[in-house]
């Protein structure tokens, strides 16, 4: 049984992480006038409405992008800021992409573009989100649909593996199937977002993905303060294997963002 539901959540600051890293890394795949897939194995419900009673609720999107976006501390020419943009015009000025919004923003008709979410209300509200675009949308396993797709057709491109983890074993078996779609893909960028934790419940899979030595591979970690007195999640981190070129900059550049955004 499915309990996340990403509107409590959606625009905070581990999106702003997330979502900032892989529009960057979207609009640089894109340079090339070459067609490219895009993959996600957890994709949510794609839109968000930030003045909806979740996310008032929790008060994460406003301590997150919409504190970055007062402060202009993406910039407007930041991919994520495009797409942002671009989902507002569609979908209403206080709307927020989730992530299969900011890849269908930044590609390009000639891309494909996959998607898997399991949840029977947040499918078909992202069926509903993508109808403007040619994707394909599953309501499958989101990493069955990986293996299953890998390596894609066509070749180049970039997949993102953005799990809740409210099954505690995500963390043992995420490395292997990572290696796993690294084999089968090798010129594949494998994106993954994972939650830094006060009781360090991330830390083995981090190691046991940085054993297998995969090429190109980068981490990236920001940290924030809890949401809440005493929640358990208290930065944000994305490892990136094939990583493209230019993206540990431009990682820098979104650690400097939250170095601010902490100082405030
Ligand atoms: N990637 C989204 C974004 O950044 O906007 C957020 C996704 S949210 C963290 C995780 C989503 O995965 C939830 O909507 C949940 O219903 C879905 N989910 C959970 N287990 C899944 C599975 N095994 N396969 C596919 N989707 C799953």
């Amino acid at each position: 049984m499915l309990s996340y539901q990403h509107i409590y959540h959606a625009g905070n600051l581990a999106d702003v992480q997330k979502h900032a890293l892989l529009a960057w890394m979207l609009a640089y795949l894109t340079r090339k006038d070459k067609p490219l897939s895009y993959i996600e194995t957890h994709a949510g419900r794609g839109v968000y409405e930030l003045q909806a009673p979740e996310a008032l609720k929790t008060g994460e999107a406003a301590a997150g992008i919409s504190r970055v976006l007062e402060n202009h501390g993406l910039g407007e020419d930041h991919p994520l800021s495009r797409a942002i943009d671009a989902c507002r015009e569609r979908f209403g000025e206080t709307s927020y992409p989730g992530s299969p919004l900011v890849a269908a923003a930044l590609l390009r008709e000639m891309d494909s573009l996959h998607f898997a979410e399991l949840h029977p209300q947040e499918y078909a509200a992202l069926r509903q989100a993508l109808r403007p675009w040619h994707a394909k949308v599953h309501q499958q396993d989101g990493f069955e649909l990986a293996l299953s797709l890998a390596p894609p057709t066509p070749r180049r491109g970039l997949m993102l593996i953005d799990p809740s983890f409210e099954i505690k074993s995500d963390y043992a078996r995420i490395p292997g199937i990572i290696g796993k779609l690294h084999r089968k893909w090798n010129v594949g960028v494998i994106a993954l977002w994972y939650p830094i934790l006060t009781d360090g419940a991330h830390q083995k899979m981090l190691s046991a993905l940085e054993t297998q030595a995969l090429p190109g591979a980068l981490r990236h970690e920001v940290r924030f303060p809890p949401v809440r007195a005493g929640h358990r999640m208290v930065g944000s981190g994305m490892f990136v294997v094939n990583a493209p070129f230019g993206a540990e900059e431009e990682a820098a550049r979104i650690s400097a963002l939250f170095e601010r955004l902490n100082q405030d």
